[in-house]
């Protein structure tokens, strides 16, 4: 089977790189020549662990290929994924559909009887009708399916999550005929899912579509409910992380999204809470907890610089702070929405000089975030710092020895946002060590 990724991003290719490893003849499609360039040359334009390894596997043995070339890549394929972005329309919060309605236009062109139009990007309950209108209107003879099959990776981890999810949804449409050919096509796609007994979600497109946003939504909510009991831990003195350990041994409640820090970030959770906002606002049937959600996480970013200045003891101008890692989160070099770019800029309003590492992030961060010193390791951040921060839970980090951390800071102070360290380990080697929710 031949099939086409429209959207070579961090979807589309790692989605194309795993459907080429299960045996199926790939070609991803970007409009950014560029892009397609560097990968036609061997170069991964984004940092995945593993995907350099699996595209270089299956671009030698000629599954996976890449295009500019709409056109050409549909001959005789079966079926089509849409992977283009749809980030937070500016203003308004809705999800800006212009690029997957750019690319059902295009895809409307060259479509073929037999095959199916696949959603792959995250879009808001009722788009999936709107792109099998667009195509049916361009092309009114021909047989094809369109459906819903919302990716569910996460950065960090995106290949593991691609080639064992929890589940595979996939949402079709009513009519008997496109349903049979939408299922019939993902079946076979997914099939070495199917042989690892992964539950598949057989759903309406709206349902397939109305799912990805609850299930973002409940995750951020998670993290969001644990960063305010991080805040109350603080006030009186009990540890949330011994709580997060102690309720998510209750299956009910589960252990992971527990961890609380700075509010989350990231390429989906903010644009998707609000997209979710907006559709339920446009459906008169709010969404109250989700609203709070947003709420509390966006004053939590907003607020964690004034934590890190009244932890230096209410000023930081004139400081140098050393800052490990600027990226969401750890194992991705992806910059959107990270707490960093809310935190950097606000601590250098206040006076502070900036100097910071990432293991993959600093390429990607710098034109956004201005004047900050970036350097080659963690300990050469640290040097001659008065304090130090970590943003980002990277491994890196995990393994930095407690008393050269404070040979080097010149007032002792380091302050964790993720709680990567033990308290008493790090005031044993003399630091001044705070952290969330530990009293
Ligand atoms: P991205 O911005 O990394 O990539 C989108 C790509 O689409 C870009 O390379 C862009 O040039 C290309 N593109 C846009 N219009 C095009 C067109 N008409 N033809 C060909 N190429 C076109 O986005 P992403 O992070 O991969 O996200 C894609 C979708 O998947 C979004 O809806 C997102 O919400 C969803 N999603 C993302 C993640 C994630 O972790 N990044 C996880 C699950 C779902």
């Amino acid at each position: 089977m031949r099939i086409v990724m429209v959207g070579t991003g961090y979807v589309g290719l790692v989605s194309g790189a795993c459907f080429a490893e299960f045996g199926v003849e790939v070609v991803c499609v970007d409009k950014d020549a560029t892009k397609i360039g560097q990968l036609n040359q061997g170069q991964v334009p984004i940092y995945e662990p593993g995907l350099a390894a699996l595209i270089a596997k299956n671009t030698a043995n000629k599954t996976l290929t890449f295009s500019t070339d709409l056109k050409a890549a549909m001959q005789g394929a079966t079926a089509v994924f849409i992977a283009v972005g749809t980030p937070s329309r500016r203003g308004d919060g809705h999800a800006d559909l212009s690029h997957v309605f750019a690319a059902a236009q295009e895809i409307a062109a060259y479509i073929q009887d037999g095959s199916v139009v696949i959603t792959k990007s995250t879009v808001p309950v009722g788009t999936g009708r709107k792109v099998a209108a667009i195509i049916r209107a361009a092309a009114p003879d021909i047989a094809f399916a369109v459906a819903s099959n919302p990716e569910l990776l996460r950065e960090g981890s995106a290949i593991e999550d691609f080639m064992r999810p929890d589940r595979v949804v996939i949402g079709s449409e009513s009519a008997p005929a496109p349903r049979a050919l939408a299922e019939a096509v993902l079946k076979t796609l997914y099939r070495p899912l199917y042989l690892l007994e992964t539950p598949m979600v057989f759903t309406s497109l709206e349902t397939a579509e109305l799912t990805k946003y609850a299930a973002n939504a409940f995750l951020a909510t998670k993290i969001t409910f644990m960063n305010e009991i991080a805040d109350l831990c603080e006030k009186t003195g009990a540890d949330v992380q011994d709580v997060a350990r102690a309720i998510g041994l209750d299956g009910r409640i589960g252990r992971t999204f527990l961890h609380a820090g700075p509010g989350f970030g990231g390429s989906c959770l903010p644009k998707d809470s609000m997209a979710l906002i907006r559709t339920a606002e446009a459906h008169a049937s709010p969404l109250k907890i989700v609203e709070a959600m947003v709420a509390v996480n966006d004053a939590r970013k907003a607020s964690m610089a004034q934590r890190i200045i009244a932890a230096c003891g209410g000023s930081v101008a004139g400081w140098r702070l050393a800052i490990l890692g600027v990226t969401f989160k750890p194992n991705t070099d992806d910059m959107r929405e990270a707490p960093s770019l809310a935190i950097i800029p606000l601590l250098q309003q206040a006076g502070a000089k900036v100097q910071a590492f990432d293991p993959a992030g600093m390429q990607a961060a710098a034109p956004l975030l201005p004047n900050v010193t970036w350097c080659s390791d963690p300990y050469a951040a640290l040097e001659a710092a008065d304090a130090a921060i970590i943003l980002t839970e990277w491994n890196a980090f995990r393994g930095l020895a407690p008393t050269r951390i404070a040979q080097v800071l010149k007032q002792k102070i380091l302050i964790d946002l993720r709680n990567i360290y033990k308290p008493e380990a790090m005031r044993e080697a003399g630091l001044r060590y705070v952290s969330i929710g530990r009293g």
